[in-house]
């Protein structure tokens, strides 16, 4: 890593700004934060900036002094409902940042997208590399590629060469075997998985999840309306925050975009009997309708270019959640 820099985190409460931040304080770097929450850190070197990233004011602000912006903090939702708060944090404010960010001529600007530019979900051929075609399905995916495109624009006007990181699905090995966690809640759990359903308005699934429900907790294996059980890249948290610092520092990252995410799919049909075992969870097997989840993407071009290693494989992320799980019971 580099020398002391003042670096901009965005996002810097959220599960992997925080660690981000955590981490280049660590290493000796000044950080400034940029969050509408606050991160909790307290550090000589850490200053914050609270605010959304489309108030021009808190934007300059938080660009103030820094010599390398890591834009990792946007709205994830994928409610209708939440459209407009959407496309304001993560379109309008990504070009508020930028615009601010091309005063100040960052040495790097590297930007978190997400896999669902392609989108996974549906894609045109596997493993998914960088150069799939773009078509995200989704609103959030949506303002994810638009981001990309301020992303290279502010790269053409302003010189400052960025990196972009199209991620993987992302969790704190803590969260999954927690029913209350905004994403392995839902994908994991009987009754957080209803609800989310129920959100959707997607009565089919509901009735079928319903059905599957004797009132106690219990853990679902997902599976198409075929029963090919889903399968989809989870990535811990650690090896997001090893990925973010190679793009800032590494010199063949200037310019480029990557995938960044663990190596191998999670196979659900292996990973939620063990689950359930180690948790002694019952485990509903749940066909649910239409094409489902079956996914893998290619993390080739990071590894073999910036020398990228993720270490958490899914079976390690979940010894710790297990631990998580007994510590959060007792
Ligand atoms: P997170 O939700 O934990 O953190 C995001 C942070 O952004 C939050 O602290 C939130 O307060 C802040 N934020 C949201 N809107 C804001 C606004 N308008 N102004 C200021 N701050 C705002 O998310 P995460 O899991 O740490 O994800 C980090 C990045 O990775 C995000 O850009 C996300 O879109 C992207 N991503 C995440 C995943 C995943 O599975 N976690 C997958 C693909 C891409």
């Amino acid at each position: 890593m580099s020398d002391a820099t003042r670096v901009l985190v965005t996002g810097s409460a959220g599960r992997v700004g925080s660690r981000v931040a955590r981490r280049l304080l660590e290493s000796g770097h000044r950080v400034t934060g940029f969050d509408l929450r606050s991160s909790g850190i307290e550090h000589p070197a850490y200053r914050e900036v609270l605010g959304g990233f489309d108030e021009r004011s808190a934007a300059a602000d938080a660009v103030g002094g820094v010599d390398a912006i890591l834009h990792l903090g946007a709205f994830m939702s994928w409610l209708p409902a939440d459209g407009d708060r959407l496309f304001r944090a993560n379109v309008e404010g990504t070009r508020v940042l930028l615009e601010e960010a091309a005063r100040v001529k960052p040495r790097r600007f590297v930007f978190a997208s997400s896999g669902e530019v392609y989108p996974e979900n549906v894609p045109d051929y596997q493993p998914i590399d960088e150069n799939h075609p773009l078509k995200p399905r989704s609103a959030y995916g949506l303002t994810k590629l638009l981001g990309e495109e301020l992303v290279r624009f502010f790269e053409r006007s302003s010189g400052t060469p960025a990196t972009i990181l199209r991620f993987s699905h992302t969790q704190d090995a803590t969260e999954l075997l927690d029913p209350e966690s905004f994403f392995s809640g839902p994908r994991f759990f009987l009754h957080p998985k209803i609800r989310q359903q129920e959100g959707f308005g997607n009565e089919a699934a509901v009735a079928l999840l319903r059905q599957a429900d004797e009132g106690r907790e219990a853990l679902v294996l997902s599976r198409n309306e075929t029963g090919r059980p889903f399968q989809m890249h989870i990535t811990d948290t650690r090896d997001m925050v090893e990925g973010i610092l190679l793009a800032l520092d590494h010199p063949a990252a200037a310019g480029q975009v990557y995938n960044l995410g663990a190596t191998e799919p999670v196979d659900f049909a292996a990973a939620l009997p063990r689950m359930a075992e180690l948790t002694a969870l019952p485990l509903k097997t749940i066909d649910l309708p239409g094409g489902g989840v079956f996914y893998r993407t290619s993390n080739a071009r990071i590894r073999n270019e910036l020398g990228y290693e993720p270490r958490w494989t899914f079976d390690r992320m979940i010894d710790e959640a297990v631990q998580a799980r007994a510590k959060r019971a007792s």
